[in-house]
């Protein structure tokens, strides 16, 4: 039995959710303690423990503990079972984390999956429905399986409802990839999204980013949401590059102006244009896993976050697998993927 303590490193939910995903992947049992304990409310919040549930049913697992604030938890995975699922987190709660947590087991399982996710898809500290269709699946479909989401519902905080159907067909074996260069820099576009809210905090927001990004008119687009159980709002930056596309987002909030919104967006993309590197702090994060499961790989980015360290601990104590952080030959670092030596 592995013994994670959900303490370590951030002490957030990635200690949790990367346990399970892996325990998913490699049939190996654990036991986590002081879960999330270095956040300000520690133990399973409804994301969290809609994720533990959701792993339960994929993995056909047993598991103690799993009960809100629960800081405790205990997983024994039977065989990944691939098929059709549904995934409620309801509340806000992000949704996609959700996926996050179960995507690696159906990567590599025996069959394809459909799976149905409501809850939270535009949560400020997770990745936006944009960011994983636009940024991160693409790459994922690089290394052989293939993942197609598709968002039905937006859903923002506090008011949650959103919905996104994703369907996998998996591969044998996730095959390494490499991302060293981004090459030319085809094209930015940058939308805003409004529900229930004027469309012209859209607008203001495409102001500011055409202003200071060069955009036109044709790069720019609002999009007024009817369906969403809320209100909400987020901009989206898109970076289509040669060797891979970046996502960066900006999420409204009451009482801050648009303006203000659309800068925390800018300020992301404009540091990723004059760095030089193709993988952002995010997607760094969320290539970890399937890059470790690939047993090989290496990517270009800035530096490894807080987060991303921890990520790598605990992918450590699942996989026999060394992660070498290159930073010899800049911009930034090559984080390297290899099979660790044993012995
Ligand atoms: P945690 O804070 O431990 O629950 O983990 C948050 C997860 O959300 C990590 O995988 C982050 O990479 C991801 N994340 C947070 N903010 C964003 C964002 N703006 N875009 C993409 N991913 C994000």
């Amino acid at each position: 039995m592995i013994t994670i303590d959900g303490s370590q490193g951030e002490g957030g939910g990635q200690v949790l959710r990367s346990s399970l995903a892996l325990s998913l992947v490699t049939g190996q049992p654990f036991t986590i303690t002081n879960i999330r304990a270095g956040r300000k409310k520690p133990g399973l919040m409804r994301q969290h423990l809609t994720a533990v549930n959701a792993a339960t049913e994929v993995g056909q697992a047993k598991v103690t503990g799993a009960s809100l604030h629960s800081a405790r938890l205990t997983f024994e995975p039977g065989e990944p079972r691939p098929g059709e699922y549904h995934f409620a987190v309801g509340t806000a709660g992000s949704a996609t984390l959700v996926l996050q947590t179960v995507l690696p087991a159906l990567l590599c399982a025996s069959g394809p999956s459909a799976l149905r996710l409501e809850g939270g898809t535009h949560n400020p500290w997770a990745p936006p429905f944009d960011f994983l269709s636009r940024a991160f699946l693409p790459l994922v479909n690089r290394m052989g399986p293939t993942v197609n989401a598709t968002l039905v519902r937006p859903g923002f905080y506090p008011a949650g409802g959103g919905e996104f159907h994703v369907t996998i067909t998996p591969a044998a074996n996730l095959a390494p990839i490499e991302l060293l260069e981004r090459g030319e820099t085809k094209r930015v576009t940058a939308t805003a999204t409004v529900a229930h809210l004027p469309r012209n905090i859209a607008e203001r927001e495409l102001r500011v980013i055409a202003g200071k990004l060069g955009l036109t008119d044709a790069d720019l687009v609002v999009e007024e949401v009817a369906g969403s159980r809320g209100p909400g709002n987020v901009v989206t930056i898109e970076i289509e590059c040669e060797h891979l596309t970046e996502v960066f987002t900006g999420f409204g909030k009451r009482q801050v102006p648009a303006e203000t919104v659309a800068d925390k967006a800018i300020q992301q993309a404009q540091r990723y244009l004059s760095k030089g590197v193709p993988v952002g702090e995010y997607l760094t994060d969320q290539l970890l896993i399937p890059l470790a499961l690939a047993g090989g790989g290496e990517f270009r980015t800035l530096r490894l976050s807080h987060h991303a360290q921890t990520n790598i601990e605990v992918i450590k104590a699942f996989l026999e697998v060394g992660f070498e952080i290159d930073r010899e030959s800049p911009p930034g670092c090559v984080v390297r993927v290899k099979p660790a030596l044993l012995g």
